[in-house]
């Protein structure tokens, strides 16, 4: 029962971790055991590896890194009646305390009771199995793979995105950021019934599987020309409904609201480490809506649903996929942030 275990900054290692099977050896009455098939490599997930911390979560003990899964249920508590042995599962990884005022009111996300997987001190899920709530567990059709919904995790913030956003059909969008996040808020961003979306970086390569995504997504290389400019010559000057900012970079957020039109919407979604400013009165002239999101609610059966159906399709992100007993050589190529790759995931054995 090895573990892909982060046991300070910079060190990894595969190893047995019994607190873990200690902790998990029963099953509560609405809980189900999953064998995990495939695991996504967060950005967050590589930021511990090679930082020790996000912000105020710090890496003080040894902790199981992954929160991107899919699997199988392979027992089910005595009160579970939506799932069953054998069934395909994916599975959301932050756990409110359902009796909070913040989850009575519907956003549990953000309930400052929220355990998340792989976030300081609640392990991850790079091991054999793991136990879940039913409600937080969702089953997968036939045609969903594993792969494909180990990508919800990573789509949801996309889709919450541009739910946040409130997107029409037509309406149009730039996202800054063409990493995991930003095409899949792009793919969200389309499939909410936008009519283009502008999809913004420094990286040529990953500009260019933006653009392999679909006819209706323009790159932008902003080495060479501003979102603004680009969008001020398509639109008459007019500007985008929408702006997406998945940077998490300050200077990308700065000028947020330069390609934006009157009455526009600005999501923030890209963390930021440190107090930034934005130019408050360029939102003012245009009575810009600015929303922020963190991580995602109510949207995983939304993915599931868009997988299935084909409205979205995740797997040209899926550039590599390591086997479990190659995840510490595959931490070690995410952290050199190879420019082709957007998705690398890994598969464990079964
Ligand atoms: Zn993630």
């Amino acid at each position: 029962m090895k573990s892909l275990v982060l046991e300070e900054q910079h060190v990894l290692s595969l190893r047995d971790f019994p607190e873990i099977s200690r902790a998990e050896a029963t099953l509560g009455p609405r809980d189900v055991r999953i064998k995990l098939h495939t695991v996504g490599i967060c950005g967050s997930d590589v930021h511990y590896y090679t930082h020790g911390r996000i912000g105020p979560f710090v890496i003080t003990q040894p902790m199981i890194l992954g929160h991107e899964g899919a699997g199988t249920v392979v027992e089910i508590g005595a009160e579970v009646t939506t799932l069953a042995v054998g069934d395909r599962v994916c599975m959301e990884p932050g756990l409110p305390d359902p009796n909070s005022r913040a989850s009575r009111l519907g956003l549990y996300n953000v309930d400052p009771a929220v355990r998340f997987w792989a976030t300081p001190p609640v392990h991850g899920i790079l091991r054999p199995t793991c136990v879940h709530p039913e409600n937080f567990t969702f089953k997968l059709p036939d045609t969903v793979s594993f792969a494909e919904a180990a990508m919800v995790e990573p789509l949801a913030v996309g889709v919450h995105a541009a739910t946040k956003a409130r997107i029409k059909p037509g309406d149009t969008a730039v996202v800054l950021g063409a990493g995991p996040i930003g095409l899949v808020t792009a793919l969200s961003a389309l499939a909410a019934g936008c009519a283009r979306v502008y999809v913004a970086d420094l990286s040529e390569k990953k500009l260019e599987i933006a653009t392999s995504l679909s006819a209706a997504i323009t790159p932008i290389n902003v080495r060479s020309e501003s979102p603004a400019s680009v969008v001020a010559r398509d639109t008459d000057g007019w500007g985008v409904d929408v702006v997406f900012e998945a940077t998490g970079s300050a200077a990308a957020a700065a000028r947020v609201f330069e390609p934006l039109c009157p009455g526009g919407c600005v999501v923030m979604i890209g963390g930021q480490p440190e107090p930034i400013q934005y130019d408050a009165g360029a939102a003012m002239i245009r009575e810009a809506r600015v929303e922020n999101i963190f991580r995602y609610a109510h949207v995983f059966p939304r993915c599931v649903g868009m997988l299935a159906s084909g409205a979205i399709d995740v797997k040209p992100l899926i550039t590599r996929t390591f086997a479990f007993e190659d995840s510490v050589h595959a931490f070690v190529v995410a952290a050199s942030a190879p420019a082709s790759d957007v998705k690398m995931q890994i598969e464990l054995p079964q």
